[in-house]
């Protein structure tokens, strides 16, 4: 199963990933993201790919396995 990736070297805890799915992408109150859900879904699967294109950072990938 697919499962996202976020590279935190790059990540700005702008939020933008967290607006578009907070089931998966977290930002606790230290500014650090959290990934709640990484295995890409048939649900969450569109707005996965929406905050892949997104993210000001490039930040978030999705790794196929
Ligand atoms: S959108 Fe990108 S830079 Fe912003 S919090 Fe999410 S992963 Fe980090």
């Amino acid at each position: 199963m697919s499962k996202v990736h976020v590279d935190f070297g790059l990540c700005e805890s702008n939020a933008v990933c967290m607006g578009i799915i907070p089931e998966v992408f977290d930002l606790d109150d230290q500014d650090y993201l959290h990934i709640l859900q990484e295995d890409v879904t048939p649900e969450n699967e569109a707005q996965i790919r929406e905050a892949v294109r997104q993210c000001p950072r490039q930040a978030i990938s999705i790794d196929d396995e």
